[in-house]
């Protein structure tokens, strides 16, 4: 009989973090706490598990020695990394490339697609999604001048909303604001502009080149509206389906039944509190449905991200 694995997170400090993630009943190690990895088996945050049969094993070790439970057999590494981020302050506006420009340039690394549901931001927040220029010529012109504030496009941002950020799409999340991230496990950023701020007394570094490189121009936004459905007494919003992952936000007021396929499934309880099949989860836990776990049952007062890696991912 297969177990639902309880993640405990690791908590991360950043120069722009804050103490926000408290509200999700995490020990933070300051008063700038800027990342939690919620579910990563990555080496810079490899979490453990902590309940039941795999009690303190790290989640690269499971995914190493008991690949059942992920379903993913040919897959070279954990595929995706849940995390909450606190940005008290402004993160620096950065690019990721795709997988064929991160192979080629960074030593056979992935690519970074990733996606931000919003879970709080103060009333006036906004948030940098692609940027201005109409062609790479201008965007080259504008970085090398230092025009960053007119190439950025910089948009206010909602509780609730949802981004999806494909490779070669500038991007900074902006201060007061809470963010979920599903993203591909890798870390291949690009800095693009950093308000010139002074960290020592030096500013960071950019990687102009990389990024223009892997800009895509002209920047076209995607819209479009959730598609929303019925389960039991849930309602689902399917926030995306990419060839990396898909993410559902899910409300629930009472109880609903979901079913684990042949690969696994990620679990956020992002707000209330409740039970899954019994067991009681509250805002804050994370865990993962093995793969052919069937049919589970969540209950109670509750808003959960799911996500799942696509079998596209199997490489
Ligand atoms: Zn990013």
């Amino acid at each position: 009989m297969k177990q639902i694995l309880f993640i405990e997170p690791v908590l991360k400090e950043r120069i722009w973090g804050g103490t926000r993630l408290n509200e999700y009943g995490y020990d933070l190690p300051s008063d700038q706490t800027g990342e939690c990895w919620a579910i990563s088996a990555h080496p810079h945050g490899d979490c453990v598990v902590r309940n039941g049969l795999y009690s303190g094993k790290t989640l690269s070790s499971l995914w190493n020695d008991h690949r059942e439970l992920f379903g993913l057999p040919d897959a070279k590494e954990f595929p995706l990394l849940i995390k909450i981020i606190d940005a008290r302050t402004d993160l620096s506006v950065q690019v990721h490339p795709d997988d064929a420009y991160a192979a080629e340039h960074e030593n056979g690394a992935f690519g970074k697609t990733e996606c931000w549901y919003v879970l709080d931001c103060k009333d006036d927040a906004t948030i940098v999604i692609g940027h201005n220029a109409k062609t790479k010529e201008e965007a080259e012109q504008l970085i090398r001048e230092g025009r960053f504030r007119e190439l950025i496009r910089e948009i206010p941002v909602h509780k609730g909303d949802f981004f999806q950020i494909e490779p070669g799409v500038l991007h900074a999340i902006k201060g007061g604001t809470l963010i979920l991230e599903t993203q591909q496990n890798s870390d291949v950023t690009y800095r693009v502009y950093d308000y010139d701020r002074l960290e020592n007394g030096k500013p960071r570094e950019l990687h102009k080149e990389q990024s223009l490189a892997v800009m895509k121009c002209p920047f076209r936004p995607k819209l479009g509206k959730p598609v929303t459905y019925r389960v039991g007494a849930a309602q689902v919003d399917h926030l995306i389906t990419c060839p990396y992952y898909s993410v559902e936000h899910i409300t629930l007021y009472g109880s609903a039944s979901f079913t684990a396929g042949k690969v696994f499934q990620n679990i956020s309880i992002i707000d209330g509190q409740g039970a899954i099949d019994g067991v009681p989860v509250r805002k804050g836990d994370h865990l993962i449905i093995p793969a052919g776990y069937g049919i589970f049952e969540l209950s109670g007062d509750l808003q959960v991200i799911r996500s799942s890696p696509c079998e596209l991912m199997v490489k």
